[in-house]
This record gives C-alpha cells, sequence and structure tokens, in this order.
C-alpha cells in the first residue's frame, strides 16, 4: 500500500501573511531537510505538503528529520487509498492493523475536502469505524476519549488514513522573516537564542571570537559542532570566526580592568554589525539573560548597544537558566555547550568587573584604543565556514 506523509502547517499563522512565499519557503526548506539520496515526490496542496518518497522506509527518518523544520505544525505517516468506500474500509483495516490490535478503543474521524465524494464526513466515519469494529474484536468506539483516533481524509486526488500525528516545530519558515547575526560562543544561551530567532523565521549566520592561542582548537570545534547542530534547524549556517586577540590585548593593556568586559564587548558588537552589514543581516542577537553575568545588568547593556546601530535581540532575556537548560536538551546543545572548554570572555575576565558602567567613562577609556583599526583588522581576518 501506497504511503506518504502528511505534513500541516496551521493556517493561523498564514493569516496576514504572504500566503504563497511563506509556503514557498516551507516547501523550500521541507526539501533541504530529506535524507541524502532522497527520490520521490514532494507536492503541496490545501494547506497540506506531501512527501512521498520511492522507499517507505525511510518515512521514519524522514519525519525525525523534518520536525526541526520550522513552519510545520505536525506530520503524520499516511496511508493512499483510492476514493472508493469499500476500499478504503478494506484499505484502513489492512494498513492500521498494528496499531488497531494493540489497543481498546478506539474513533474514527473523517474530513471531506472533496465535496463531490459521495458520502459525508459523519458517514464515512460510521462506514469506516463500523468496519474496523466488525474486524477487531478488542475494539470498542469511545468518541470521548479514546486511545487512538483513526483520521479519514478525502482529497482532491486520493483518500488518506493515519492514526496519530507527530508535533511539528511550530514557528515559521526559516528565510520568511529576513536575516539576522548571531553571536555564538561556546556556551549554553547563545546557541539557544539562536534556535528561538531561526523559529520566528528568521535566517541565520553566526559569528565567532576566537582568541587564539588562548583558546585552542577544540574551543573553535566545539563551536562549528554547536554550529552544525543549530543548522539543522537554519540550513547553510555561515559561521564567521574572528581572530579576537588582537582586540583582547589592547583592551587588556591600555584600559581599567573593571572595563574589560564592557569594553571588549562593544568591540565584539561593532565586528558582529559589520558582518551583519556585509552579509545582509538586520539585526543581532545575543543569549545574554538580564543578571546572570556582571555583564548583563541592564545598565551594562544600554551602554553596549550605544555601539550597535541594528537592533539587538536577546531572546532568553527574561529566561532562568534552568529554563535556558530545558531548550538546550530539546534542541541537542547542552552535552556539547557544556564541555569544558575555555571562551574567549572567561580569559580576561576581571575579578571585580563594572556591573554598573557609565557611558562617558567607558567611552573615555576607548579613546586610548585604535577602535576602527581594531574593528577593521578583525573582519578582514574573518575565516567564514559553512556548516
Ligand atoms: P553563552 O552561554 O551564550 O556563552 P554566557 O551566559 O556565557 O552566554 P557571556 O559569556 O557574557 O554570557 O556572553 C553573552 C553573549 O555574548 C553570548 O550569549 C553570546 O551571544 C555573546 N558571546 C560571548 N562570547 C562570545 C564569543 N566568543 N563569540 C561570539 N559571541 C560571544
Ligand atoms: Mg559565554
Amino acid at each position: 500500500m501506497k504511503q506518504l506523509i502528511l505534513i500541516k502547517y496551521g493556517e493561523i499563522i498564514l493569516k496576514g501573511l504572504n500566503r504563497p512565499f511563506f509556503e514557498e519557503a516551507l516547501v523550500k526548506n521541507i526539501k533541504a531537510a530529506l535524507p541524502e539520496g532522497f527520490s520521490g515526490t514532494v507536492r503541496r496542496s490545501q494547506a497540506t505538503v506531501y512527501v512521498e518518497p520511492d522507499d517507505p522506509d525511510i518515512i521514519d527518518e524522514t519525519i525525525y528529520r523534518l520536525t526541526k523544520v520550522f513552519g510545520i505544525t505536525s506530520l503524520t505517516r499516511a496511508y493512499v487509498l483510492p476514493k472508493d468506500i469499500e476500499e478504503m474500509k478494506k484499505g484502513a483495516a489492512e494498513a492500521l492493523a498494528p496499531i488497531l490490535q494493540s489497543i481498546r478503543s478506539f474513533k474514527v474521524e473523517a474530513k471531506r475536502a472533496d465535496k463531490k465524494f459521495p458520502l459525508t464526513s459523519p458517514q464515512i466515519a460510521r462506514e469506516i469505524g463500523g468496519h474496523l469494529h466488525d474486524s477487531f474484536s478488542n475494539l470498542t468506539v469511545d468518541v470521548l476519549s479514546p486511545e487512538e483516533t483513526v483520521m479519514v481524509e478525502v482529497r482532491e486526488q486520493n483518500a488518506y488514513v493515519y492514526c496519530g500525528r507527530v508535533k511539528g516545530a511550530g514557528g515559521m519558515p526559516v528565510g520568511s522573516n529576513s536575516k539576522a547575526t548571531l553571536l555564538l560562543s561556546g556556551g549554553i544561551d547563545s546557541p539557544v537564542a539562536g534556535y528561538m530567532t531561526a523559529k520566528r523565521g528568521v535566517k541565520l549566520n553566526a559569528v565567532h571570537f576566537f582568541s587564539y592561542p588562548y583558546t585552542g582548537e577544540r574551543a573553535r570545534d566545539k563551536v562549528l559542532t554547536l554550529a552544525k547542530i543549530l543548522a539543522e534547524y537554519t540550513p547553510r549556517l555561515d559561521v564567521h570566526i574572528v581572530p579576537f586577540t588582537e582586540a583582547q590585548l589592547a583592551i587588556k593593556q591600555h584600559c581599567p580592568e573593571e572595563q574589560l568586559t564592557i569594553i571588549m564587548r562593544r568591540l565584539m558588537m561593532r565586528m558582529a554589525e559589520r558582518v551583519a552589514r556585509k552579509t545582509g543581516a538586520k539585526a543581532l542577537v545575543t543569549g545574554e539573560s538580564i543578571g546572570q553575568v556582571a555583564s548583563q545588568t541592564v545598565e551594562a547593556m544600554a551602554v553596549t548597544d550605544r555601539v550597535a546601530t541594528m537592533p539587538v535581540f536577546r531572546p532568553v532575556i527574561g529566561m532562568d537558566k534552568e529554563e535556558i537548560v530545558t531548550i538546550a536538551r530539546n534542541i541537542g546543545t547542552f552535552e556539547t555547550s557544556i564541555l569544558p572548554y575555555e571562551d574567549c570572555c572567561t580569559i580576561f575576565t576581571p575579578k571585580h568587573p563594572n556591573t554598573k558602567p557609565k557611558l562617558d567613562k567607558i567611552e573615555a577609556s576607548e579613546q586610548r584604543l585604535d577602535v576602527e583599526k581594531l574593528v577593521t583588522d578583525a573582519v578582514a581576518g574573518i575565516e567564514v565556514i559553512t556548516v
């Protein structure tokens, strides 16, 4: 029996949006997420995307991969039946036998998108429900809280029968809402911030500040591993590795110790913004959360953002560490994030960082640096790695 994957993308989020644009972005991302060497068809009709592999054995893997595509609300393995009620009864019993044999109660829900089909939705449900009830002596009908709901959809070309759905990633298709540059460290928070931004349809690229030899190859690999996990949600992620040592050493040499962190962060912002502008990104994204560390006070972020001319998004701003960790675990970045490699920030962390920096004092200290040259040189030394 022919099988395929029915993908629903929730019509609510289509409201007020340019629908064909949204749908095309979704189909493009679905195609990009298919297993390597996929052969089969992908088509879209009536708020559903149909993915039909030539080999039904790859359906589970395909569904798993598609659970990471934003914009999808649910996915299900469905069996394709001819639009004939007798065939549908037989087909449903045969296709769903493994499930129906192992439960006690069920109900059938039918949807008739093709209004020319001779039976109404309640009639279809009754016919098929009756047949399944007769075919499986273990089954009783329970319309209120059945163990499984058998879904029957009669659409333009075929009828489809299925049981159960897998929840999709939700959100909006990546690429449907512009592009942003993520400041990606090796920590727990920034990958989560990137995930949350991508979820709203924003395509990402990333910058990582790398302080060789204070941070080594392993730290770099760790960031690239994180980027690879993120790239399952936002494909083709360009990671811009920015050589940051010069800037850090200059700050350390010329600026007061308690200001190191804030000045460093202002330099990061300037460099990240150069990358963003060059790559068509319209905003910056960081993993900051109010009060988590000294540089994440409201005052510090205010002083940091004075050098940014584009919006700085901080999707985890109001979250507790625990909440961020929960998401990190769900998206698969946590285990990598907690690997114990040095980050450039931890190396130059002052003992008593200024938690309430004053803009004029910070600007005065920066006068001792050739900020423009530090930024230009660092950006000129960028290595781009696409994961
Ligand atoms: P994270 O867990 O994301 O590393 P954190 O709690 O350790 O965050 P900080 O180290 O103060 O906080 O960094 C705050 C934010 O600045 C990070 O979330 C990230 O967006 C950015 N950032 C910090 N270090 C780097 C780096 N080496 N490269 C790129 N971005 C960085
Ligand atoms: Mg960090």
